[in-house]
């Protein structure tokens, strides 16, 4: 049985164009509205009021980004001004390389990556062919285009999808910037190739948003290299990824409702 403030607030979301709301399912709605959102102008509140919205985090587990992008959809489409919450450093650089991601084509996973220097950023690089080839989705890549024939992780030597993180490090050697000392952000736990290309480099630290694993017999060596890097330089940084089942070969791009176009 769906009580009345549950079915006030699927209606509300029927008329207003949140549409992506809809899709959270009976549970998450019985949450929201159990922690004290059940209308638009509640939670467009939020956007403005950080506490606010931290306690509806506690109370309903949702990540903090969502119920932020959630907020600022709904004081958006009532006219609102909205103040938004300033990302920290990490925050910043992780979605800048989930934007630059926006960019992959490959079949494959879709991976961003920046490299940042001195709390700026200096390249940035998703995955995909060479830029004067044909591109991965068009069939460029026979690896990709043949997945069957490879088990996973492996056959990354035949692959001709440049990595996101190797097109970063290339586009700074080409454009002639130094990359030592800098700090890799990636969209992607970085792969073999990747991470001692970074290591080689003197990249300095490795985030990522999402795991990789390597395979069971190489984790050993795996290690070793995120060992050379020194500790506390190879950190996962998860932060809510909208894009996630796109970004994972999964589901098709989302519609963005921010209003830019790519
Ligand atoms: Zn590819
Ligand atoms: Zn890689």
């Amino acid at each position: 049985m769906v009580d009345r403030k549950t079915r006030e607030w699927r209606r509300t979301i029927e008329v207003t164009g949140l549409g992506h709301l809809r899709g959270i399912g009976p549970e998450n709605e019985r949450k929201l509205v159990a922690a004290g959102i059940d209308s638009l102008a509640s939670l467009a509140r939020l956007a403005g009021d950080a506490a606010a919205a931290r306690v509806v985090v506690d109370r309903t587990g949702f990540p903090h980004q969502r119920v932020l992008r959630w907020a600022n959809d709904a004081g958006a489409l009532s006219g609102q001004a909205l103040e938004r919450r300033r990302p920290t450093k990490p925050e910043y650089f992780m979605n800048l390389a989930m934007e630059v991601r926006t960019r992959a084509n490959c079949t494959g996973r879709k991976v961003g990556a920046v490299l940042i220097k001195d709390d700026r950023i200096v390249s940035t690089g998703y995955n995909g062919t060479p830029g004067t080839m044909t591109n991965c989705a068009d069939g460029g890549c026979y690896r990709c285009a043949h997945p069957e024939e490879f088990s996973a992780g492996q056959g990354y030597d035949v692959c001709i999808c440049v990595h996101a993180e190797q097109n970063a490090l290339l586009a700074a050697a080409r454009f002639g910037i130094a990359v030592e000392g800098c700090a890799l952000y990636s969209t992607l736990q970085p792969c073999f190739g990747c991470l001692k290309e970074a290591l080689q480099a003197r990249v300095m630290k490795v985030v990522y948003l999402r795991q990789w694993r390597a395979p069971q017999e190489l984790r050993q060596q795996y290690g070793e290299l995120v060992q050379a890097l020194g500790p506390g330089n190879f950190d996962e940084f998860a932060i809510d990824d909208p894009d996630e089942a796109w970004a994972t070969g999964k589901a098709p791009a989302l519609v963005r409702t921010t209003g830019h176009t790519l």
